[in-house]
């Protein structure tokens, strides 16, 4: 494929292009020029110039042990990956604070320390918190976070994607501060799929190799343009900006990748037991009476032993692996653990569920027993903390579809829900249908409340209205302040013209007017012209 046109090339053609279009008129035809543009519509968000950048790290005063504190919060268990990643974080923002520091006073003694870049190789099985972990670190220190799939990218970049578009996905998430971004996270999920088709059964993606190749420019330090030269758009803009001459502002061009931390992560299924067949074979507790065997550690133990040489063999090539000096292993989470996350989390599944209903009017509560149900079923599902959303749902959904308008206030969740869910539903509802009434009627009131507060007229039901209202609106399976929105409508205007014709500004409602609105209403502003003509021609 041959190179994209330069912003120079770019401009070069559209003005050839408007030359043959406009002839002379071309520089009058100002497409181009700051006087059609009104000022900043096109600009992508601005960076600051570098010089006048307040460094986003000055603050930076976390120990590790901060960082393992507020990971605590969210992520349950996984406490060797916490204590890895805190430790590798600190590192690495103090490196990059006190670089950054030192470029200040003097560029060439930054550059000339020596540093290994901090870059952490996260193992372990699907939905067990390694984005949860890296999202909420992010979150901590305020730096922006980007996620991708390694194998979404292809070797030459383009076909799938390219692997410089995540540094320009760190510049959208810094809103366009490239100092920030030149400071975030980038994690690279799914890495073990890019391993070279060489030791692997059956032979994967052949391109893995030159993913791996491209990646590790980005890995090591590279200058990545913050627009892509495959955006068109972002190219155009380039143009007319350098059409514009002198812009007001410099502008950071290119975001240098040395100080943005890569996690990369995969599930490396089969190097467990490649590693385990090692250990088997006494390369480690040799002899040592209380040394545990393999079988007995768990992935995370076994993982540890993990040599550059593993990785090597299972399709990486060394390089690669050298660049990812920080491995640590998320454990596969147990029925007991999913049960923690429940409970715990400050992210638990279970908080929104009890929002969501709350905003319905019910409370919703669940039992203990409940949540070590969905924790035993979730953890039958094979898929981590993610099996407890599917659980949840499933045993939720029919409640979140029928309790809201049913009259029901309140729902506790038990094991016996979790189990069969259709029987608690259905006694829920006959217990709510008891109150429905009452409740229906309610809103009828809130309604006429709140219609009044806003058009400045009273209105009111009667007792019969509003038991009248709460019938209608099951019989119609609506609610109740829909349907009084589409039966009152003309309400406004109607009262309104009363008012004017008679003063009167207050009204209540009888049944008759749920059942026939529109006569109703007419009925009643007849009358009003009537009585006014009447009070007229005795006032002769
Ligand atoms: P993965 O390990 O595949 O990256 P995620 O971190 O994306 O999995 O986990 C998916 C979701 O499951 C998270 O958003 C979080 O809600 C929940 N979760 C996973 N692991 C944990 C954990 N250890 N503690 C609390 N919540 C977790």
């Amino acid at each position: 494929m041959s190179n994209p046109p330069s912003p120079d090339e770019i401009q070069k053609k559209l003005g050839d292009f408007m030359r043959t279009q406009f002839g002379d008129q071309a520089g009058r035809v100002a497409v181009f020029s700051t006087q059609a543009t009104p000022a900043g519509t096109n600009d992508p968000p601005e960076a600051k110039p570098a010089d006048e950048e307040k460094d986003p790290l000055d603050g930076f005063h976390y120990r590790p042990r901060d960082i393992k504190a507020h990971l605590d919060r969210f992520v349950i268990g996984q406490d060797e990956a916490k204590r890895v990643l805190a430790v590798a974080i600190c590192e690495h923002y103090q490196h990059v604070r006190h670089i950054r520091a030192l470029a200040k006073e003097s560029p060439e003694k930054a550059a000339a320390v020596e540093y290994a870049k901090q870059n952490v190789l996260l193992l372990g099985p699907t939905g067990v918190g390694k984005t949860y972990l890296v999202r909420h670190a992010a979150d901590l220190l305020g730096v922006p976070f980007v996620k991708a799939d390694a194998t979404k990218f292809s070797e030459t970049g383009y076909v799938g994607g390219d692997v410089e578009d995540l540094v320009r996905d760190l510049v959208k998430k810094a809103n366009g501060d490239a100092d920030l971004a030149a400071c975030g996270i980038i994690y690279l999920d799914e890495i073990d799929k890019i391993a070279g088709a060489t030791n692997i059964a059956g032979g994967r993606d052949v391109s893995g190799r030159g993913v791996q190749t491209t990646l590790l420019k980005l890995l090591e330090e590279t200058d990545v343009a913050v627009r892509s030269p495959m955006d068109i758009q972002a190219q155009l803009q380039a143009a007319m900006e350098m059409q514009r001459g002198g812009a007001a502002k410099p502008k950071r061009d290119t975001v240098n990748t040395r100080h943005i931390l890569f996690i990369v992560s995969g599930a490396f299924s089969g190097l467990r037991e490649r590693i385990a067949r090692r250990l088997g074979r006494g390369s480690l507790g040799f002899g040592a009476s209380n040394a545990k065997s393999a079988d007995e550690m768990t992935d995370g133990e076994v993982l540890r032993n993990a040599t550059t040489r593993d990785f090597v063999d299972f399709g990486f090539e060394p390089e690669f692996v050298g660049r990812l000096p920080v491995r640590v292993c998320c454990e596969p989470l147990k029925a007991g653990d999913l049960y923690q996350i429940l409970k715990s989390s400050e992210g638990s599944v279970i908080r929104q569920y009890e929002r969501g209903f709350r905003a319905y009017g019910i409370e919703a509560g669940f039992t203990d027993d409940a949540l070590r149900e969905l924790a035993e079923r979730a953890a039958g599902e094979g898929t981590g903390a993610r099996g407890l959303f599917t659980v949840s749902e499933r045993v939720l959904r029919p409640f979140q579809y029928e309790l809201p308008g049913s009259g029901a206030t309140r729902l506790v969740v038990d094991a016996e829900t979790v189990r069969d869910p259709a029987a608690v539903l259905a006694r829920v509802l006959a217990e709510g249908r008891e109150n429905l009434g009452a409740h229906l009627a309610a809103e009828a009131e809130e309604f006429a409340t709140e219609w009044s507060a806003r058009h400045g007229l009273s209105l009111r039901f009667s007792e019969d209205a509003r038991r009248a209202l709460a019938v209608r609106a099951q019989r119609e399976d609506v609610s109740v302040r829909p349907l009084c929105e589409r039966l009152f409508k003309d309400y406004q205007f109607g009262l309104s013209l009363i008012k004017n014709n008679s003063g009167r500004a207050e009204w209540e409602l009888p049944a008759e007017a749920v059942e026939n609105p529109d006569r109703y209403l007419s009925d009643l502003v007849v009358r009003s012209y009537r009585d006014r003509d009447v009070a007229g021609g005795e006032g002769q």
